[in-house]
This record gives C-alpha cells, structure tokens and sequence, in this order.
C-alpha cells in the first residue's frame, strides 16, 4: 500500500477538511464550513446526513481527478461517536442538532460507492493514531490518550493487542465525557447538565463549555473574590475574552482562577484514579486539546495536585510522582484527525484494524 493514493477527512461540527495521503505524507488541504443544523436549511436531521454522505462521496471523486489515479479507500477522523463494529455514527449534537438520532454511515457510503473502503473512525482515535506513529512499542504498554476541549473524550491503546479495545457489542471505549461525577466550588457543589442532556457529566464541568459557564456563575458564586480578581474586568465580555481573561489569570497565580482550575480538574483526576487502580499497566496518560493547551503549565500541576489529593491506596503515600511520571501533555495539531484518517485507511487496506474486539 504504497503507491495508491487515499483520501482523508477531518469531519468537525464547524469544518470539514480533506486532503489527498500518500506514502505517509498529506497533500494540500481543503477546509469548508460544516453542513451543520444551524447554516443548512433543512426539514429533518436525516436530510443533513444524507448531505454528509453525499459530501463525502462528490470531494473523494474530486480528489480523485487531482490525484489522477483511482482512489479506493478513504478514511474518515469523524468527531461524534461511532460504533467500531458497525461504522454507525451514534449522535453528532453539533451536525445534525440536540434532536439528531444515529445515521449509518459506513451502509450510506458503500450504498452510494460499493468499489470504495470506507474506514471510520471517531476523532480522539484519529488522534491517538496519529499520536501513537511517535511511540516506540518496545517502551509502552497502554497509554490513554485524552482530549479536553469543547468536549472531552479518551481512548485506550493497548500496545501488546496492537488496538484500540472497545465493546464487542456496543463498539465504543473511552466516553469519559458522560462519566457522572460530583463537582464543587469553594465547598458549594455545582449543579449542571452535559450537551447530551445528562445531568452531571464531566463535560458539564470540565470540558471548555463546562469553564465557561462556571466563569459565567462566579458573579454569584464568589462577587467578593471575583471584585479583587483580576478576571472581574472581562465578567461581562464575550466568551473568548473571558475564556482568555481566565487563562491569564491561572498563569499569574490568581487565586480566584487557581480555583476554578481546581473545580475542574478535580473530577478528571478522580476518574484516572479509578483507571489507574484497575490498569497498573497504564504507563501514559497523554493530554491534549485547547483546554490544556491555554492553561500549561498550571493545568497539569493542578491535575497531579488533585490526583495525589484523591490518592492511590499504598502507592501516592510513597510515591508522589507516579501520576506526573505518566503524564505528557501534547499541543492539539489541526491536522491531526487528516493524519490519523490516514494511517487508519492504510491499516484497513493491509487488513488490519485498529479496534479490538476480545
Ligand atoms: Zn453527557
């Protein structure tokens, strides 16, 4: 698989990307809108999928004529979960709106292209995929890739399996987004619900949407420490300046803001606590996404401060860098889904997969 030519997509809720890959290497890329339930007009949510499908197919055939040669897999980073087994895309809030049900896209696409393999894949696999190519084997066991940005989302690499496990009936790992967690301010417990309309999800508190409502609360929350903050002049910006108002603020040592930041990684430490009791192989626990990366280096000093506040039993006592021993933080490449689609797409045309189903 190395002189054919594969087309790659980065499907986001606000963009889509594609590229042509080959030999490891990606070609120019193409960036639109997404068609989305907010800039497509539209009857039904199905109608938006079809769009989907329909789009995927009509940019392959024009990379397809920039190529010049036939293209006969395409790989596809997707951020909405999918179901390994099936290639069924479980939901997408931002495509397709908080009403959307599940849309089969992999039956979509080989109805419209039987010739073509289409291989799917959800965006934090993507990611690892592309992280993993950096990894020597022979020096890791499993490592947990996670995302913390609008959403958040791990998945689990498993380097003796040589996969990603999922559920060998539900097709999915790793949605620690929609964990129910408990999450207090200054002693208050906080009280919010996830985009998917569960009541205390990690997303609800510690995604970026999760930040920016707590920023939002602090006028309640805390009026007198938000007065002497020096976050209190972006209190009624809009959600980029107080998004920025706050990380600045985290990385002068505001207290205020140092507290926030506890309030959010709390919850996210509680949770690798429990992985970290049940996989003693789990050797790193890789970072990313545009939450960590505006808050470094504070974010991941805070993450090992609330991790060794929850403890591991007979271990953080005596050893209190096992948790900063395992983490790396990583700076969230845009063209890391296209890279990850495209390694993907060549694992699928030499007959392998990425998911482990046993
Ligand atoms: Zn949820």
């Amino acid at each position: 698989m190395n002189d054919k030519e594969i087309a790659v997509f980065d499907i986001g809720g606000t963009h889509f990307r594609s590229a042509l890959w080959s030999n490891g290497q990606l070609g120019s890329v193409t960036r639109r809108p997404a068609i989305n339930y907010l800039n497509t007009a539209h009857h039904s949510p199905v109608e938006l999928q079809e769009a989907l499908a329909d789009y995927l197919v009509s940019e392959t055939e024009r990379l397809q004529l920039e190529s010049e040669t036939p293209i006969e897999h395409v790989g596809i980073s997707l951020g909405a979960p999918v179901n390994a087994c099936s290639g069924c895309v479980l939901k997408s809030g931002p495509l397709w709106g908080p009403k959307s049900g599940f849309f089969e896209l992999q039956a979509a696409l080989t109805r419209r292209r039987l010739d073509i393999r289409w291989t799917i894949a959800n965006d934090v696999t993507a990611g690892l995929v592309s992280y993993i190519q950096t990894c020597n084997p022979g020096r890791h066991s499993r490592i947990l890739f996670v995302t913390v940005s609008t959403g958040i989302g791990s998945r689990l690499y498993d380097f003796a399996r040589g996969g990603v496990p999922v559920d060998p009936v539900h097709g999915i790992q790793g949605e620690i987004g929609h964990i129910k967690v408990d999450a207090f301010f200054r002693g208050t417990r906080l009280k919010s619900s996830c985009d998917c309309g569960g009541c205390d999800h990690l997303n609800a508190y510690s995604s970026g949407r999760g930040v920016l409502k707590l920023l939002r609360e602090l006028p309640c929350l805390s009026p007198e420490a938000l007065e002497v903050s020096t976050m209190a002049a972006a209190r009624d910006e809009d959600d980029d300046t107080m998004l920025a108002a706050f990380s600045h603020a985290v990385a002068s040592a505001d207290a205020l803001a140092l507290d926030v930041l506890a309030t959010i990684t709390r919850p996210l430490a509680a949770i690798f606590s429990a992985v970290l009791t049940h996989d003693p192989l789990l050797d790193s626990i890789v970072l990313t996404g545009g939450v960590v990366d505006a808050l470094e280096p504070a974010y991941s000093a805070s993450l090992d401060r609330q991790f060794r506040n929850h403890g591991l039993f007979q271990i953080t006592e005596c050893d209190s860098s096992y948790f900063s021993r395992r983490l790396r933080i990583v700076s969230p490449g845009s063209l890391s889904g296209l890279v990850g689609a495209g390694h993907l797409a060549e694992m699928a045309a030499e007959g392998r997969n990425i998911h482990v189903f046993r």
